[in-house]
């Protein structure tokens, strides 16, 4: 097996390992400046690097390439193309042209671009990202080579995630190295933010799937009562790994090594049938784009094994959802993570400097980072008791608190000691001890070197949370290395200054239980904003400080926000439109004439029992009838009133007055619904009820 992961670990991309092979040395040497130190890329080094990406390509297998992009659908978008020309002598030749590795021009009017452009003026134009490695797919029978690109209009504004992401990346380095600079390191040329995804989700059996339209148009199930067994015994988390599960992780695995992704741990998760995959991680852009791959490939393997993949955030009620972890750190093109404490913090002013940004850039901006976590299907799992609440603060543990109450009081003189465990079982080794326990309720929390910000929608791309961490940061920073460049820069001057800060901005710090109603409490009289939906939380887009941040740090136009906020709104109205949409439909067509079956059925029943004789008692059948009969009257008033709701919406058009009709009625109409069918599917037979029920859904693989 290691000498097999050895020969296809990324086998199928175009990495600097291939390239130090292929690409004249000269060429080569730049790319790796590109891609290292984030050095501009000569416009005339693109015709050699692309004719030698196609013959590498081409010797793999590839017919196509194509432009890969990730335009604000939240998904990845492609057109593909082959690397067929007309040659002079009718033949044909294969071709890359320096010109079509750079630039793409997919047509953009039927993306997202939430008021951007008119749909005349349709142009977009993907630009290579030679900072991501070009790979190879095996899709079909057929191979393509993907070219990870940026996304965005005639006029320049960003249509895509990536574009902003890289900006963010950029200027979080460029006041990094600022800081970095006046702390007395000159020779470092790129700070660059570190992510590792850690990716929840659900696997089913596929044939019970099929027999879901909600989970097929919806990605969750829309009704469905809780199965006697849930996930109170916790006896999946971490357990065994079935043998159909084992078999898809390991072809999955090993997909993603081809394609260069350092898939590490794998393991069952909390609620049943949930599992997580999280690779090694790597530049916040690549982790990115591989969180995409991780995601589609996923989708794509769980058929292979008769499965099929849930990545919603909430496919079943009454159990935990899905989320992704996003683990980030800085670190120096050296290699040195910044945010690595190191034996005595207390001395470390580097240290110190940049978790102090950090914590301010949390405080100042909190609405930013739970935007980065909005969606419809989040909605249902942020602050409910199985992910992190929707108030932002940050979890530092004992020792960093401890470092920072030294810092306010001016008197900074120790760094409290990790130690070790001292096992009384002689035959167990003595282990190191970690400086903090875990607090799995933290939304944002330290976790040794890094900070790990668990509240991203496992559904949705990592992007957003890395541009709001990175240009928050980096504004923070600015504002530091501004400050610093006024003073002598001594130790003292640089330790007034976070002393400062950080009694200011202390109140974002708890260490507590996220969990419990006293938080809620607390962090009102805090005055931390809890921004408990979606549609709460995504106007702050728009709000002043926000567009001061992002204009002046250059990551988004007041434009593009503007578009973002639209987008967000309109996505969030339209989910939840198809929801109620597939409610009713599954009503219509599937609940009530199963519904109908079976009271006809009883009435039947009691009828031929009444022919036989009037002496049998039929007490409980007409008991059961009524409750059916009862219940079915019920569901046509839900359903007439849930129509009534989604009629009204329809005349709606300011984005945010109709998001908020969305959560304020038609949610409620649909939980009320929901809620009387799981009612009704509780006294049904299981041969009538015309959908696989959860025990079926969860345990049956
Ligand atoms: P846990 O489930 O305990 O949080 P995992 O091992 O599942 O931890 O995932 C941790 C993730 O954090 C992995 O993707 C790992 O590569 C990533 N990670 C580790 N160190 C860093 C770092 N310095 N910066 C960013 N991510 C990191
Ligand atoms: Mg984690």
């Amino acid at each position: 097996m290691n000498n097999k992961l050895k020969d296809i670990f990324a086998e199928n991309v175009f990495n600097l390992e291939v390239m130090k092979e292929k690409l004249p040395k000269q060429v080569y040497k730049k790319m790796k400046k590109t891609i290292q130190e984030g050095a501009s890329l000569p416009k005339d080094i693109a015709n050699i690097v692309a004719n030698i990406m196609k013959d590498w390509a081409i010797e793999k297998g590839a017919t196509h390439y194509t432009h890969w992009f990730h335009p604000m659908t939240g998904k990845t978008a492609q057109k593909l193309d082959s690397f067929i020309e007309r040659g002079d002598d009718g033949d044909i030749i294969f071709e890359l042209s320096g010109k079509n590795l750079i630039q793409g021009e997919p047509d953009a009017s039927s993306f997202p671009s939430g008021g951007l452009r008119a749909t005349f003026e349709a142009r977009g134009y993907t630009a290579w990202d030679a900072t991501s490695y070009a790979f190879i797919r095996e899709e079909g029978n057929g191979k393509t080579l993907y070219i990870p690109t940026a996304f965005y209009s005639y006029t320049g504004e960003a249509l895509d995630e990536k574009t902003p992401l890289l900006k963010s990346m950029d200027v979080l380095s460029k006041q990094s190295i600022r800081v970095l600079n006046i702390l007395g390191k000159n020779n470092i040329r790129r700070v660059i933010s570190n992510v590792g995804a850690e990716q929840e989700y659900f696997l089913i059996d596929k044939k019970y799937f099929d027999q879901r339209i909600d989970l097929l148009l919806t990605g969750r199930t829309l009704f469905g009562a809780k199965a006697p067994k849930g996930q109170e015994l916790d006896d999946h988390y971490f357990g065994m790994i079935k043998e159909r599960i084992a078999k898809f992780m390991n072809n999955l695995d090993e997909q993603l090594w081809k394609l260069g992704v350092l898939a590490k741990t794998k393991h069952n998760e909390v609620a049943p049938a949930q599992h997580e995959l999280a690779p090694i991680y790597d530049t916040a852009n690549v982790s990115t784009d591989q969180n995409h791959l991780v995601m589609d490939l996923i989708k794509k393997i769980a058929p292979k094994y008769n499965l099929e993949a849930l990545l919603h955030e909430k496919p079943f009620s009454n159990l935990n959802g899905s989320g992704k972890h996003n683990n980030w750190s800085l670190s120096t093109n050296l290699g040195e993570n910044l945010l690595n404490p190191k034996e005595s913090p207390h001395e470390n002013i580097q240290f110190l400097t940049f978790l102090v940004a950090i914590i301010v850039a949390i405080d100042k901006y909190p609405e930013l980072l739970r935007i980065s976590a909005t969606n419809a299907g989040n909605d249902h799992r942020l602050g409910a008791n199985e992910a992190p609440p929707a108030i932002i603060s940050i979890f530092l543990g004992e020792r960093l608190t401890d470092l920072l109450e030294q810092l306010e009081n001016g008197n900074l003189t120790s760094s409290k000691n990790t130690g070790e465990f001292k096992n009384t079982i002689p035959t167990l080794p003595n282990l190191n001890k970690d400086a903090t326990d875990r607090n799995r309720t933290s939304p944002f929390a330290f976790t040794g070197n890094k900070f790990e910000f668990r509240a991203v929608a496992s559904s949705s791309s990592i992007a957003m949370a890395n541009i709001v961490l990175n240009t928050t940061v980096a504004s923070v920073l600015k504002e530091i290395a501004d400050k610093l460049e006024n003073t002598n820069q001594t130790d003292d001057d640089i330790l007034l200054i976070l002393q400062k800060l950080i009694k200011e901005h202390k109140k974002i710090i708890f260490n507590g239980n996220g969990y419990s109603e006293n938080w809620i409490k607390e962090a009102q009289k805090r005055e931390l904003p809890n921004l408990k939906t979606s549609v709460d939380a995504i106007p702050e887009l728009i709000s002043e400080k926000s567009i001061n941040l992002f204009e002046s740090m250059e990551v988004f136009t007041k434009n593009e926000l503007t578009s973002r906020y639209h987008i967000m709104l309109e996505t969030y109205s339209k989910k939840i439109d198809i929801e109620a949409k597939t409610m009713l439909y599954m009503l219509s067509k599937e609940i009530i004439p199963a519904t109908l079956k079976t009271i006809q059925k009883v009435s039947n029943s009691i009828n031929s029992i009444k022919k036989i004789s009037d002496k049998i008692s039929t007490k409980h059948q007409e008991n059961i009838l009524n409750i059916l009969i009862n219940k079915f009257n019920e569901l046509e008033d839900l359903k007439n009133n849930l129509s009534k709701e989604r009629n009204i919406a329809k005349n709606i058009e300011n984005t945010l007055e109709l998001a908020i009709k969305y959560k304020e009625n038609i949610l409620p109409s649909m939980e009320y619904l929901r809620k009387a069918v799981d009612e009704l599917e509780i006294i049904m037979p299981l041969e009538d009820w015309p959908l696989p029920d959860y025990t079926q859904l969860l345990f049956k693989i």
